[in-house]
């Protein structure tokens, strides 16, 4: 059994955070420390550790981060522009907290995708 983070709580809202959306499937809340005008986590409530854990199981979930990124960021009005969706996974994908998330990104040019080496 994986081991909680912080997520977890704040999915079920026993610490503080911005939520802009909740379902039966996942939780959307602002990034504590945004790199972006717009810097919305998107969480499926069930805990998957990392990309590397997903199962058959969780496609429909994963999927779901999808259409609630795109309702999340034509709410924010950042559709039209456009934005960026980033899961990273373990330590050189730069993933800090191991509970699956995709980061939704906007409201500026967020240039390059990788920094170069
Ligand atoms: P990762 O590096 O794992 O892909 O991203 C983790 C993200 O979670 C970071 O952008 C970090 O700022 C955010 N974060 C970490 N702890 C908290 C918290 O307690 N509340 C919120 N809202 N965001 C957090």
């Amino acid at each position: 059994m994986a081991e909680e983070t912080i997520f977890s709580k704040i999915i079920r809202k026993e610490i503080p955070s911005d939520i802009v959306y909740q379902d039966d499937k996942v939780t959307a809340f602002r990034d504590i420390s945004p790199q972006a005008p717009v810097h919305i986590l998107i969480v499926p409530n069930k805990l998957i550790p990392t990309v590397d854990d997903v199962t058959e199981e969780d496609e429909l979930v994963l999927g779901h981060l999808f259409t609630v990124a795109a309702k999340i960021a034509r709410d924010e009005g950042i559709a039209e522009d456009g934005y960026r969706l980033i899961v990273n996974c373990r330590k050189h994908g730069g993933q800090e907290v191991f509970h699956l998330h995709m980061h939704l990104l906007g409201g500026r040019r967020l240039g390059a995708m990788v920094v170069k080496k």
